[in-house]
């Protein structure tokens, strides 16, 4: 290979998320089995899969929260960025945050930046456009014990904006979301998925669960749909998306039709 090809290639392996023939046993449990993923910047991929798939594990295990039985997470090409620093380049929702301190939407949000070096006028003003991007400024100054479950969940997803919100000079960025929408209104929903794929469109890398086929379908560039702990399907939305595949791992059966708007499968409940 020659000298440029070599650095290309390498510099391209720099610049991805990677999950490596991961395994996640836990007793006689298998939780997570031989799965691998690869989330570049600019693509939204989203993960599909039943209750108790390993969905959870799997985020868990790219954000560092579970250690893997074997296997390897590679962030921008390396398994041992020091916490700090993956903090700048990788930010994550968990599935449930909790919270009960009597802290104020702004304090809440302003969270995310304790990574950051910027100063405390900067972090406010990103505080207030990461509450702008999730339909959350007008609950800046409101108490955040008070909110509804669904106000919760975008304050928490502005909270995470905010730590990834300006590019790192250590490497790209990616959210990590696990069923960002589980509280929220469709609008809000589709605010959501709309919100990760701008986060797209400026670079970020975006790997989200989520249960709505069609959310799914539509805004995402690679569905990997899980069952049992591996990889049942995955592929863009039409590949992955086939009567067959949602019978056999969803137990539901469906029709699905080309959309009439947009260039993505429509997933129709029978
Ligand atoms: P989901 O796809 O719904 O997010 P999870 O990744 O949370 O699924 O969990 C995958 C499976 O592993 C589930 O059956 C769950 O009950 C099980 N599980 C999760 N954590 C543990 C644990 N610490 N010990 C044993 N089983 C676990
Ligand atoms: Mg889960």
């Amino acid at each position: 290979m020659s000298v440029s090809n070599q650095s290309k290639t390498n510099s391209s392996k720099n610049s991805q998320l990677e999950v490596r023939n991961t395994n996640v046993r836990i007793g006689e449990k298998t939780l997570l089995d031989d799965v691998s993923i690869l989330v570049k910047p600019g693509e939204v991929v989203t993960v599909l899969g039943p209750n108790g798939a390993g969905k959870s594990t799997l985020l868990k295990v790219i954000s560092g929260e579970i250690e893997p039985t074997s296997g390897d997470v590679l962030l921008n090409g390396r398994n041992d960025w020091p916490l700090s620093q993956q903090a700048l380049m990788m930010g994550v929702l968990p599935q449930s945050s909790s919270l009960s301190f009597p802290f104020m939407v702004e304090e809440v949000v302003l969270l995310g930046r304790i990574p950051c070096t910027s100063d405390h006028q900067e972090n406010l003003s990103i505080v207030a456009q990461a509450l702008e991007e999730v339909d959350g400024l007008h609950l800046k100054d409101r108490q955040y014990t008070t909110l509804s479950g669904g106000e919760k969940q975008r304050v928490h997803m502005a909270r995470v904006l905010t730590q990834i919100w300006t590019e790192s000079e250590l490497g790209k960025r990616y959210l990590l979301l696990d069923e960002p929408t589980s509280a929220l209104d469709p609008a809000h929903q589709q605010l959501t998925l709309k919100m990760a794929r701008k986060q797209a469109d400026q670079g970020v890398g975006v790997l989200v669960i989520l249960h709505d086929l069609n959310l799914a379908a539509r805004y995402s560039d690679r569905l990997v749909i899980l069952k049992e702990g591996a990889i049942a399907a995955q592929g863009t939305p039409a590949e992955a998306l086939t009567r067959e595949t949602v019978r056999s791992i969803f137990d539901i059966d469906v029709t699905i039709s080309k959309h009439p708007l947009y260039e993505c499968p429509l997933v129709i409940n029978n």
